[in-house]
């Protein structure tokens, strides 16, 4: 079976890929590189030992997309491909819609032609807006509030209508909450340009002395130590939920959201003291006002991606704050 992984060299599509190639799937990368490396490609090699095909192209360009339909017998996509970063959508709106929806399009588009009806979509639990009630289901209201979160909920949209036009296609849409952590061999995780957005990046950048001090946005927020709760996941169990999903889209059809989450919530705090403890080292930090559009907590309830994919999260916030360490050590 061969999957065609779009986003491939990225954070989560990395991982994904080698968990698809230890199951025994070939593999078909589409990357621009705008947001990774093209040496990911080798490390992935390295992991698995097994061969992969890779195109540095752009998922908005359907003439590259049907080229390498042609070269390959396509079975099933996993669209990670697509910009993320909230803050610069917000800024950038037009270049978040442009990218992550006209690559959405394009790609859907092309693999119709090739009768290709399986996909796999990388949402997120942005789409969830700030919920009433804890821990989420994949049946509360959603919303967002900010550009990059309806880029997510348009696609989700458009794909649920494609469904209903053609009840041919098979369609997982995940909704990952906050994934961090890193392959064990240390040859594959994030590490962004610049001052990084999200928390553990940043909590790393402050442990190698790259930036200073962490700023926790916020103490005053109704959660046991008045910092934000998320639900952090291992990347290599998400990359894995991945592989479950494929085998549910390979066997029938339909069009189905699934979280992908521990259903655990833990503090920044909580993070930032794992993170120190495990791997020994100092994190400073102050506290800071409320980050604008942030919630006090969000966390998964993963029960009916364990009941529907047969799938669940094992790794806990140690390994996750020990391999994402690791990684950065290794660079
Ligand atoms: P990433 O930026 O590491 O990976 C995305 C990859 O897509 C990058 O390698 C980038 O070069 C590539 N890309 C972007 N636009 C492209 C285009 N037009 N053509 C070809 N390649 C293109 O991000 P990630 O963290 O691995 O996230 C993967 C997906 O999961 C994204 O869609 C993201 O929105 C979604 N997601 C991520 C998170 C998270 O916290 N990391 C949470 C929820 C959802
Ligand atoms: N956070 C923080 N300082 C930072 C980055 C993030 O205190 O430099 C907090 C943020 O307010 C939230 C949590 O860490 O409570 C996770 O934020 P992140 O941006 O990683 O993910 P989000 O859940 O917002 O997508």
């Amino acid at each position: 079976m061969k999957i065609l992984v779009t986003g491939g060299t990225g954070f989560i599509g990395s991982h994904t890929c080698v968990e698809l190639l230890e199951s025994g799937y070939d593999v078909v990368i589409i990357d621009n590189l705008s947001n990774s490396k093209k040496e990911v490609v080798d490390y992935i090699k390295q992991i698995t030992n097994k061969k992969i095909s890779f195109y540095e192209q752009d998922v908005c360009n359907k003439d590259s997309l049907r080229n390498i339909f042609k070269e390959h017998s396509i079975d099933a996509i996993i669209h990670f491909a697509g910009y993320k970063a909230v803050g610069e959508s917000v800024e950038n709106p037009l270049m978040y819609y442009r990218n992550n929806i006209d690559s959405t399009l394009s790609l859907l588009e092309v693999a119709n032609e090739f009768n290709v009806k399986k996909i796999v979509f990388s949402s997120s639990a942005t789409v969830y807006g700030n919920p009433k009630t804890l821990p989420i289901r994949e049946d509360f209201p959603l919303s967002t509030t900010n550009p990059y979160g309806s880029t997510k909920l348009i696609i989700e949209g458009i794909l649920r209508d494609l469904y209903k036009s053609d009840n041919d296609w098979s369609i997982a849409l995940l909704r990952y909450f906050n994934p961090i952590g890193a392959h064990k061999s240390g040859l594959i995780g994030e590490n962004p340009n610049g001052i990084p957005n999200n928390l553990m990046p940043y909590i790393i950048k402050v442990a190698t002395k790259e930036l200073d001090c962490l700023g926790i946005f916020g103490n005053d927020y109704n959660t046991h130590d008045g910092t934000g709760v998320r639900d952090y996941i291992h990347v290599v169990d998400l990359a894995k939920g991945h592989v479950k999903a494929i085998e549910k889209i390979l066997k029938g059809t339909g069009c189905d959201a699934y979280n992908l989450g521990t259903g655990n919530g833990y503090s920044v705090l909580d993070l930032v003291n794992t993170f120190v403890k495990v791997n020994n080292v100092d994190v400073k930090y102050k506290f800071k006002d409320r980050r604008a559009g942030d919630i006090d907590a969000c966390y998964a309830d993963p029960s009916y991606a364990y009941k529907e994919l047969n799938w669940k999260a094992e790794k806990g916030i140690e390994e996750m704050c020990k391999d994402a360490y690791n990684f950065i050590k290794k660079q």
